[in-house]
């Protein structure tokens, strides 16, 4: 009976997990996705603690009551998540999701060490292969996304960071934790061994995810991200084999297929293959494209700025990490309607990898109730970018870098752009002569039809915003 409720538990998780994917891609259903898929991991650790009769553990020994252990894991977890959540700032969101991704690797990784420590001498071989092949997984997602993480949040260098002889190194990492998945699986190999074996595969996967992490850098870091994403969830699912739960094994299929999709979408939004993302170490050097900015950025006041637009017919907004930073989009918003109101055409061209994640725009965009309608993908807009009377820039920089398409040796040459180049007057919001998070110049900035608007996006699009009121 207790094996049927928690089975049908199972499935009703493992059916709000897929619904809660599916309502996550659309902006205007994403929070009823996320509580569905949080309902589901509710009832799944619910179903867990009845199949594993902690229920049953109850004892006046405080030490060895199942129920209080459980409830302080479960007050710990929600205190932090709940805390963390409130804490996060939009910008951040990225490195949180890289240290969520550490420690489900790490976690599935745990699981199978501990699953190892029960039963030391891997007797049946697919089991033994699902305990190594998790901590191989997991320990490389762990220091990977860590890694990930230290980069993203700028705790260390966010560039490519390359060494001698990376390819051959990382060939044997792989080649080392591969035979010592194979010494362990197989059957009635001297204990003592297939215990060392585990112990060398341990430290060379969480080796292997930082030199497989360290070469890449810059721009290509949201693919690493959710590359590690995929990983970890393979890892979850691999788990799921080793202690044999239905749960863990869906819901590990599906972190891990949706994330190796998002990787993929992302590579081909930027131009890259998945190997030449991982093996070429982009973003190490510095650009030769600061060698080819020579003008000097020509710069103008919002009032001045003002007068252009009041009599364009034609305004598209390309919002960026600035836009984020400054928490720019509700006065965006307000500036778009006076256009409007003042008979222009308003769009705004999103570029898949604009801020610091998949989707960063669009969500502070929609915070700010902008029409969807008027926001274009990169695609729909670059070809009516020439027939835009105005651009108006607002804290992005390497996504309308023009120098990924002409300067072959950028480390963003081939990641395509909003050619926001090609609109008749282009305005850039930025607060100085920052960099963009690849670290290079941008010729954009010195055109002949581009005008820079120095300060902060949202004081900037409030001046020109307050001008429409003006007369
Ligand atoms: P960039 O990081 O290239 O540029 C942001 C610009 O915003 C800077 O040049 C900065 O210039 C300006 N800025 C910062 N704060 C403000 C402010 N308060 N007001 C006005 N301007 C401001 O942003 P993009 O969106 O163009 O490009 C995103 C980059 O991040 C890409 O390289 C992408 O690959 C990478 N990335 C993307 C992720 C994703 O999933 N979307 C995740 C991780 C990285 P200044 O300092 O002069 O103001």
């Amino acid at each position: 009976m207790l094996d049927t409720i928690v089975n049908c538990a199972y499935i009703a998780a493992c059916v709000l997990f897929i619904l809660g994917i599916k309502k996550l891609t659309k902006a205007q259903t994403a929070r009823q996705g996320n509580f569905l898929s949080a309902l589901g991991m509710l009832i799944a650790v619910v179903a867990v603690l009845f199949e594993n009769d902690v229920m049953a553990s109850w004892s006046a020994d405080w030490v060895m009551n199942g129920y209080l252990w459980c409830a302080v894991a479960i007050a710990i977890g929600c205190a932090i998540g709940y805390i963390w959540s409130k804490k996060v700032k939009m910008t951040g969101m990225p490195e949180l999701v890289a240290l969520y991704n550490g420690f489900g690797g790490l976690a599935s990784a745990l699981v199978a060490f501990s699953e190892f420590l029960e039963n030391p001498t891997g007797e049946d071989v697919i089991s033994a292969v699902a305990v190594g092949s998790t901590i191989f997984v997991g320990a490389m997602a762990f220091t990977g996304s860590m890694l990930a993480w230290g980069k993203l949040s700028e705790k260390i260098t966010g560039r490519a960071i390359l060494f001698k002889g990376q390819k051959p190194i990382n060939l044997v990492l792989a080649l080392v934790s591969v035979a010592a998945i194979v010494i362990f699986a197989i059957p009635d190999f001297d204990p003592q061994l297939k215990f060392i074996a585990i112990l060398v595969l341990s430290v060379v996967s969480l080796v292997f995810g930082f030199t497989l992490v360290l070469p890449i850098g810059g721009g290509d870091m949201p693919v690493v991200i959710s590359l590690m994403n995929s990983l970890s969830g393979l890892a979850v699912a691999a788990a799921g084999f080793v202690i044999t739960n239905t749960v863990l094994i869906v819901s590990g299929c599906l972190v891990g297929a949706s994330g190796i999709i998002l990787t993929v979408i992302m590579c081909k939004a930027m131009n890259r293959s998945i190997t030449n993302l991982l093996f070429s170490g982009f973003g190490a050097t510095q650009s030769s494209a600061s060698k080819g900015v020579q003008a000097e950025p020509k710069s103008i006041s919002a009032e001045d700025a003002y007068l252009i637009l009041e009599a364009a017919q034609s305004v598209v907004f390309i919002p960026g990490y600035g836009m984020a930073v400054a928490q720019a989009q509700h006065v965006v918003k307000e500036l778009a309607a006076k256009l409007e109101d003042n008979g222009a055409e308003v769009n705004f061209a999103v570029h898949p990898v604009a801020g610091r994640m998949p989707g960063h725009m669009n969500v502070l965009l929609a915070e700010a109730d902008v029409p969807y309608e008027q926001l274009k993908t990169m695609d729909d807009m670059n070809p009516a970018m020439a027939m835009q009377d105005v651009a108006i820039v607002i804290g992005a920089n390497d996504v309308v870098n023009p120098a990924a398409e002409t300067d072959p040796s950028s480390p963003i040459y081939g990641m395509p752009i909003i050619k926001a180049y090609e609109a008749k007057t282009v305005f850039v919001l930025k607060r100085g002569k920052g960099k963009g998070f690849s670290g290079i110049e941008n010729e954009l900035f010195s055109k002949e039809n581009t005008l820079m608007i120095y300060g902060d996006a949202k004081a900037t699009i409030s001046s020109l915003a307050g001008e429409f009121g003006k007369e």
